[in-house]
């Protein structure tokens, strides 16, 4: 009895040092990272070749935990094809190579024109890759054969495989079965073609044991049709987020992620490329802008050309304003999604 106590008073304060310790080297790492980032060569330069996402819809049926689709207000439409068409063909003009489909608010599968506009990207032989984030919901609408040849390259799958009712509780919808039964049969097909689709799942998380999902028998089963370690996918599953600048109330099992510094150092979006939303705006980042209305908004595909765009003083001045006088836009300054 007598040598019992001192063991047990040690082992919390032997605890707490660790993670005294464990967040110290956290904090050295972070530090180190932080300066050495600042004066990275060309940290502050346009990227010579930029990235266009194009939304090509807003529609979205789904109502994920961690996003501000359900209090959207900008009007639900695909993007106009004429000036899809005209983004596409001025980007290629500008020698743009990395070209996606990711949307800010959106899944391209509910996009009725998905297809006619991949084939139309495909043409330009310098996009080399082309593919979107999505639930595979939707991807039933169309047929395989059609949607192989549309030439698509990889997919980003947004799922959980642990049953029905704790996807119903991420993604507010009741299409677990659906969007299973899709990614079955996509991953068996592009299986059967010798994977010219590269398909990374995404599991997002839940509020369950991480063994608990690791041992679901549907997890099991994708993952015998993939060469993804799902089991590791979920170990490193993050559960920090963003909610939108406050626009949407976080389950208490999802974290806000840390508001980095950011003091005259412009996020790394603004130099990275630019986002066409589906009613034409054109933004210089894809990430937050969920009514693609703030101060990021360049102009419109309609009006302007994404060349003038990219290299026009509206984005140099929001670049400089930030970095020589800190003047940082409104919607980046509660920005997780903060790039330093
Ligand atoms: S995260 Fe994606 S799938 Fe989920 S509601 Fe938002 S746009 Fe839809
Ligand atoms: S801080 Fe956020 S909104 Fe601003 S450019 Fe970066 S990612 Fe985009």
């Amino acid at each position: 009895m007598s040598e019992a106590a001192p063991v047990g008073d040690e082992r919390p304060a032997t605890g707490t040092a660790r993670r005294t310790v464990v967040h110290l080297r956290k904090a050295v790492r972070f530090a180190v990272r932080y300066v050495a980032g600042y004066f990275e060569p060309g940290r502050f330069a346009p990227g010579r070749s930029p990235k266009l996402s194009l939304e090509t819809t807003n529609i979205c049926n789904a109502k994920c935990v961690f996003c501000a689709n359900p209090v959207m207000t900008r009007r639900k439409q695909p993007l106009d094809m004429e000036a899809f068409c005209k983004a596409v063909d001025e980007f290629a003009a500008m020698g743009g190579t990395d070209i996606d489909f990711n949307a800010t608010i959106g899944d391209p599968l509910l996009d009725p024109r998905l297809l006619e506009r991949a084939r139309y990207v495909r043409r330009h032989p310098q996009f080399a890759n082309l593919g979107f984030v999505t639930t595979l919901q939707w991807l039933h609408r169309f047929p395989l054969d059609d949607f192989f040849a549309a030439g698509f390259t990889w997919l980003a799958v947004s799922t959980t495989l642990s049953g029905r009712e704790r996807y119903h509780e991420f993604f507010g919808v009741d299409l677990y079965d659906r969007m299973l039964a899709n990614l079955v049969a996509l991953l068996e097909e592009n299986n059967r073609r010798g994977r010219p689709i590269h398909v990374a799942i995404s599991i997002k998380p839940t509020n369950e044991p991480l063994a608990r999902v690791i041992a679901h028998p549907d997890l099991e089963r994708i993952a015998r049709l993939t060469d993804q370690d799902l089991a590791a996918t979920v170990r490193s599953q993050g559960f920090y987020v963003d909610d939108w600048l406050g626009a949407v109330t976080l389950p208490s099992y999802l974290k806000k992620r840390p508001l980095y510094p950011r003091s005259f150092r412009p996020c790394r979006l603004l130099y990275a490329g630019l986002m066409v939303y589906s009613n034409g705006n054109v933004g210089a980042c894809s990430c937050r802008d969920f009514e693609a209305t703030s101060e990021l908004i360049l102009g419109n595909v309609k009006d302007a050309t994404l060349g003038d765009l990219w290299t026009g003083d509206t984005l140099a001045r929001l670049r400089e304003d930030w970095r020589r006088r800190n003047r940082v836009p409104d919607i980046c300054r509660s920005c997780r999604h903060y790039l330093y």
